[in-house]
């Protein structure tokens, strides 16, 4: 059996309401708070989604669509910039878990 790369582990990912343009993000990051106070900057490292990235600027950017729930966000961050509440079903975009 071929072992998958992480990405590709990642691309099979799939997500209640996938494609549905007006999912609700089940996280909201306050990129003001990232661009602002925030010296570390540390989610851009430790997420494995990659959900956080930095520009050229070194300015944060947050996109949810591609996050796969480990939380490891909500931790990491010291600033309170992370809010979680978990989606709603008919408009939420959580991840589809194979044992519910
Ligand atoms: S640690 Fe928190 S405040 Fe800093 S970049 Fe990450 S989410 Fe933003
Ligand atoms: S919960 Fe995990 S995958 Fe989702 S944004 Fe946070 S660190 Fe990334």
């Amino acid at each position: 059996m071929k072992l998958l790369t992480i990405s590709e582990r990642l691309g099979m990912v799939n997500y209640r309401n996938q494609g549905k343009s007006q999912a609700t993000p089940h996280i909201k990051v306050n990129t003001d708070i990232c661009n602002s106070t925030c010296q570390h900057k540390c989610t851009t490292m430790v997420c494995p989604a990659n959900c956080y990235t930095l520009d050229e600027m070194n300015k944060v950017h947050f996109q949810f669509e591609d996050c796969i729930e480990c939380g490891t966000c909500m931790f990491a961050c010291d600033q309170g910039a992370v809010k979680w509440s978990y989606p709603d079903p008919e408009n939420g975009r959580g991840v589809n878990w194979n044992f519910g």
